[in-house]
């Protein structure tokens, strides 16, 4: 597995704030990212959540932590560059990325839309993607991400909506799959954090 020391210098020069050990402490990192690929889509990042697994990978908490880490991965920006083969959007528009950025595309769970249930999906930052090298997130000012992960995003709700990408749809889904997206239902949640009070927008959304 390559060190992020060694590892392949990219094209593209964006600039970052990465943690370079478990202080978690954020300093300005100058790194690369790979060249617009023919699936890729590259953006601008215009907005970044925090999210509370951003403070724990920051830290090792989870004993997974590839150092240097840039963390973030409710990521909203708009379109700077496509590949040739691109077809969901095109230069110019609003995108988001949430917590994976790639996985096998053929097992069961990702021919059914769960990919982030593949058992190898890579996520948006502190994984090693297929060329070897280490995923950024974005706490930084450009992205290049494979389309299928881009999502398309609304115009009037770039900075709003950016926690959706993560504590937003960690609380949609369940409460779609359990049937609480109904109105006339009621609902507890426990504790008002980063998802919690999503938990309760939503409900209140539904009725
Ligand atoms: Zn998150
Ligand atoms: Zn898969």
């Amino acid at each position: 597995m390559a060190k992020s020391s060694h590892e392949i210098e990219h094209p593209i020069k964006p600039f970052g704030w990465a943690a370079r050990d478990t202080s978690g402490v954020l300093s300005p990192f100058n790194f690369s990212r790979r060249a617009t690929g023919e699936n890729d889509v590259q953006f601008k990042v215009l907005y970044c959540g925090i999210c509370h697994s951003d403070l724990h990978m920051l830290k090792n908490e989870w004993d997974n932590s590839k150092y240097p880490i840039v963390p973030g991965h409710e990521i909203v920006g708009v379109v700077t560059e496509v590949g040739s083969k691109v077809e969901k959007v095109k230069v110019g528009d609003n995108v988001g990325v949430g917590v994976i950025v790639g996985s096998c595309r053929k097992c069961d769970s990702c021919t059914n839309d769960l990919e982030q249930y593949c058992s190898s999906s890579i996520g948006t930052y502190s994984t090693t993607y297929y060329d070897r090298t280490t995923t950024y997130g974005g706490y930084s000012d450009l992205m290049v991400a494979n389309e299928h992960f881009v999502l398309c995003w609304p115009e009037n709700l770039l900075m709003e909506a950016a926690p959706l990408l993560c504590a937003g749809t960690t609380t949609y889904s369940p409460l779609r799959y359990v049937g609480l997206d109904k109105p006339g239902l009621n609902i507890g949640v426990v504790g008002l954090g980063g998802l919690g009070h999503m938990a309760v927008k939503f409900p209140k959304a539904f009725g």
